[in-house]
């Protein structure tokens, strides 16, 4: 863990590693700052070396931020700290998003003729990744169901499996995985996608997990004005990462680690207010004639809900609900809501709804929809930073509109 406090001395950093979560998000990724508070962005893509010899050292150091900055940069840097500091692991990289992350991880650390166990209710990209990229370099994969005791470990291809990857909570069902279980898996390395509960929502690395991924895009960097992903493990597993993702070329941008060391500050009172937010939501929908299901980690109500207590300081932000009238309803209820938004992501100022299955997914067919664990009327909540009060009430709101139309149609 990096010692975040240049000019004191080495008990002050171990002072640091007793404080809460919510105090080292404030006060970590400030070793190379000099004197300035708010961190220095340097918008550089190459720094001058004062020999040869010293450009050699730098283009072969996994750690060097002052060589080129595809290899690394010192924005980017304080960013990886933060994130490796929250997490608890040796070290970070930083990726150009979260795809940029993930990709580098299936294809720089699978050769052709590896195995990969995933889960089958993943983010949609992960899912095409894995379905569309990996047979194309020869990399076999197998989805399981990641709520499904002792599934992981079933599908393990001692001496093939390569890669174990789960996301908890998952989207857009919210299943949550059991995260001792997947760090317990001995052979190949676990990856888990923690993007929805955010660093100071679950530490899978403390379950043994070796990878922690996250889209900072969303909850991290929380303005939706960054897209920038982040990978957190050992030093050593990070080091042979590096060594493909400098030629992968997923770099996060100096500007958007930035925006994404800004957000980390405030994560705290984010997540906390959202989810407040999405709880008092998702205990509305549970009563509401419109809806058929609620999926929220929060609600004794959830399958997993007792391990979710277990493994999760906060709940989250994300709420996601079945409407009864199915496809109509799903799109109807979208065009009804008036303070929520529409658009795809999470974790920013502006609660945010989506219906994958009239946009984000209209192309598949209901079974290739229900393979993905998406209702015809599923909707996915993301609260925002609004009053809650306001947030209930207008989802409440363009419900009971929808919900009366479909009550006056059948009549
Ligand atoms: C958004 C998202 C990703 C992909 O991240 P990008 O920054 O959009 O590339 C991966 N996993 C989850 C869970 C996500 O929500």
């Amino acid at each position: 863990m990096a010692d975040s406090h240049p000019g004191r001395d080495g008990e002050q950093a171990v002072a640091d590693a007793e404080l809460h979560a919510h105090t080292r998000a404030i006060r970590a990724g400030r070793a190379d700052n000099q004197n300035a508070l708010a961190p220095i962005l340097w918008a550089t893509s190459t720094f001058t070396a004062a020999s040869v010899s010293e450009a050699r050292d730098l283009a072969v150091d996994t750690h060097s931020t002052r060589f080129y900055t595809r290899y690394g940069n010192p924005t980017v840097k304080a960013f990886e700290d933060v994130v490796a500091d929250l997490e608890g692991t040796e070290s970070a990289r930083a990726f150009a998003s979260g795809m940029g992350a993930l990709s580098a991880i299936v294809l720089g650390l699978c050769s052709s003729g590896d195995h990969i166990v995933a889960q089958r209710q993943l983010y949609g990209g992960t899912q095409l990744l894995l379905q569309t990229a990996c047979p194309r370099f020869g990399i076999g994969v197998t989805f399981v169901d990641g709520t499904e005791p002792g599934a992981f470990a079933d599908a393990v291809i001692p001496g093939r499996t390569m890669l174990v990857i789960a996301e908890s909570p998952a989207n857009p069902k919210l299943d949550v995985v059991d995260l001792a279980e997947v760090g317990a898996i001995a052979g190949p390395m676990t990856v888990v996608d923690s993007t929805f509960a955010t660093p100071l929502g679950q530490r899978p690395a403390e379950f043994g997990v070796d990878l922690v991924v996250h889209s900072a895009t969303k909850a991290i960097a929380g303005h939706n004005d960054a897209t920038i992903g982040v990978v957190a493990g050992s030093e050593e597993l990070l080091a042979w990462l590096w060594n493909y993702a400098v030629l992968h070329g997923a770099a996060a941008s100096p500007f958007d680690a930035l925006n994404a060391l800004r957000g980390i500050r405030t994560l705290a009172v984010r997540l906390r207010q959202q989810t407040g937010t999405a709880t008092a939501l998702a205990e509305a929908l549970g009563s509401h004639p419109a809806v058929e299901a609620v999926y929220y980690p929060g609600l004794a109500s959830h399958p997993q809900h007792e391990l979710a207590a277990r493994q999760m300081d906060l709940a989250g932000g994300l709420v996601t609900f079945d409407l009864r009238g199915g496809y109509e309803a799903g799109k109807a209820f979208m065009e009804e809501v008036r303070v929520v938004q529409f658009a795809t992501s999470l974790g920013g100022p502006e609660s945010l709804v989506t219906h994958p299955a009239s946009t984000t997914h209209v192309s598949l067919l209901p079974d290739e929809l229900e393979a993905l664990c998406i209702g015809q009327g599923t909707v996915r909540f993301s609260a925002g930073l609004e009053h809650t009060d306001d947030v209930v009430a207008d989802v409440i709101g363009a419900l009971d509109r929808i919900d009366g139309s479909a009550a006056s149609s059948a009549r």
